[in-house]
């Protein structure tokens, strides 16, 4: 069994974290979590006398010296992050510091915040005839990203794509998809604000109108963009149904 568990919290509902996830934090004598973006009600879950550390406060170093003096007083520590720990998690820097610590580690995934809006919003990402391909992006911040996948290039490809960090430059973010030659004013455009907290919110529109509406309801932070034409298919229609069920196909499973 491993010292150290990096476990993803999920998207916000406490019920969302995977089963091993949750075992994981009943049986944890630290715990270290990423702030305010963790449900606190998951935190119900500990031992009586657990340990918590909220690490928003703290840098880099200091996680690692509680994570490494709790192992070192041989305790159970669970490193909590917000959805998926691989995604904007910073979680590299901190298993490489272990490595060089001796300290062992595992990662239990979590369900991300792209797929808690899709859930929210009832909606499939990948819908045959209109879209194959998910990109899991950014609009650079503090964080720079490489030029070679700024969002004109991603524009480029078209698919659904899934926006973290970006929803205070929504205009931006819709600008810069439009140079793309692929999508238009009349994609649309879906932005989900706390998916699966009990303050959820949805605003719908096009990446010719969705910025006014995002700044018309107020949300400035906490939330998914998901942008593409696989979004119609809620008011339209699916334009080609799946080969998976379609009785004219027959695959390993089915005969046609
Ligand atoms: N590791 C996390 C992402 C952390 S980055 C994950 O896998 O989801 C933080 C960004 O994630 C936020 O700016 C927002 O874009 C997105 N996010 C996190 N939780 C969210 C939620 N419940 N609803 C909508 N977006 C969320």
């Amino acid at each position: 069994m491993s010292q150290v568990l990096f476990v993803g919290a999920g998207p916000g509902d406490p019920e969302l974290i995977t089963v091993k996830g949750l075992k994981a934090l009943q049986a944890a004598d630290v715990v270290v979590h990423a702030g305010s973006l963790v449900n606190p009600e998951l935190l119900s879950h500990l031992k009586p006398g657990a340990e918590v550390h909220d690490s928003a406060p703290l840098t880099l170093e200091e996680v690692v010296a509680i994570i490494a003096g709790a192992v070192a007083a041989g305790r159970k520590v669970v490193r909590l992050h917000t959805g998926d720990p691989s995604l904007y998690g910073a979680i590299q820097e901190q298993m490489e510091a272990l490595d060089a610590l001796g300290i062992s580690y595992e990662v239990i995934p979590g369900v991300t915040a792209a797929f808690a809006a899709a859930a929210s919003l009832r909606q499939e990402l990948t819908l045959p005839g209109v879209s194959q391909t998910l990109v899991l992006t950014r609009l650079e911040g503090r964080t720079p990203v490489p030029e070679t996948e700024s969002l004109e290039r991603i524009a480029t490809i078209g698919g659904t794509v899934c926006l973290y960090l970006s929803v205070g430059m929504m205009e931006e973010v819709a600008e810069r998809l439009l140079s793309g030659g692929i999508f238009t004013e009349q994609t649309p455009v879906a932005v989900v604000s706390r998916a699966t907290w009990p303050d959820e919110r949805t605003v719908e529109g096009t990446l010719g109108d969705i910025a006014e509406k995002v700044r018309g309801a107020g949300i400035g932070r906490q939330a998914m963009i998901v942008v593409g034409e696989a979004l119609s298919a809620r008011s339209r229609g699916v334009p080609e149904r799946s080969k998976l069920y379609d009785p004219e196909f027959g695959h390993g499973y089915r005969k046609s």
